[in-house]
């Protein structure tokens, strides 16, 4: 299997191309499909196995074919939260290595940092968004941070957001976010609090494991 197998949008695999990714991973090419579809997935799998790139492509590809037509129309239409400054950066860089050759932008804010150039970065308006859960609350409670046009949101390492106690935090994020939408979540682990979390914020979820 190839990406252009997976039916993605021809400046999306340029871009992909680029980072010399030759054949989707095994989350790649189980997950890639169900996010074009809008299905809700849960995810298993460990940080090393592409699962950045298999949430990320499919994400992009869906936003920029809808905003193409309307260009200027900057909300945030996804949302992925992360449990660390670290791996958001990290989910940042893939978001704008991937859309590269699209108009399409991306920022994340966390906490440990001051709040200005993270606030400058929102106003000129952005299409996702990676966030650390206690510094996109505190946004959101400032009135920052417009939420009402979610259309995917994504819980990355769902088990370590678990671990450091960031749960009920996820779900009150989730509960500002339109009831209508696409969730994913991903997981390396799935203790029983992680399949509850799930059943509870996932509709129909398919469940992909590598
Ligand atoms: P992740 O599991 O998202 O942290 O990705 C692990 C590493 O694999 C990252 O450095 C990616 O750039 C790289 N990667 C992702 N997808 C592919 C692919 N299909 N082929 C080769 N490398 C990849």
């Amino acid at each position: 299997m190839t990406f252009k197998d997976l039916h993605l949008n021809a400046k999306i695999l340029k871009a992909v191309a680029e980072q010399n990714y030759t054949t989707p991973t095994p989350i790649q090419q189980a997950t890639i499909p169900l996010v074009l579809d809008g299905i809700d997935v849960i995810g298993c799998a460990q940080t090393g196995t592409g699962k950045t790139a298999a949430f990320a492509l499919p994400i992009l590809d869906r936003i920029f074919s809808q905003t193409d037509a309307n260009k200027k129309e900057k909300k945030i239409k996804a949302l992925v939260v992360s449990p660390t400054r670290e791996l958001a950066i990290q989910i940042e860089e893939n978001f704008k290595q991937y859309s590269t050759y699209t108009n399409l932008r991306t920022t994340s804010v966390y906490g440990g940092m001051s709040m200005e150039p993270q606030i400058d970065q929102l106003t000129k308006g952005v299409d996702v968004l990676i966030a650390t859960p206690g510094r996109l609350l505190d946004l959101h409670k400032r009135d920052i941070l417009n939420l009402d046009y979610i259309q995917i949101l994504v819980l990355d390492e769902a088990d370590m957001m678990l671990d450091m106690g960031f749960i009920d935090d996820v779900k009150k994020i989730a509960r500002l976010c339109p009831q209508q939408k696409q969730t994913l979540l991903f997981s390396a682990t799935m203790p029983p609090k992680i399949e509850s979390l799930a059943n509870e914020l996932l509709t129909e979820p398919e469940k992909v494991s590598v």
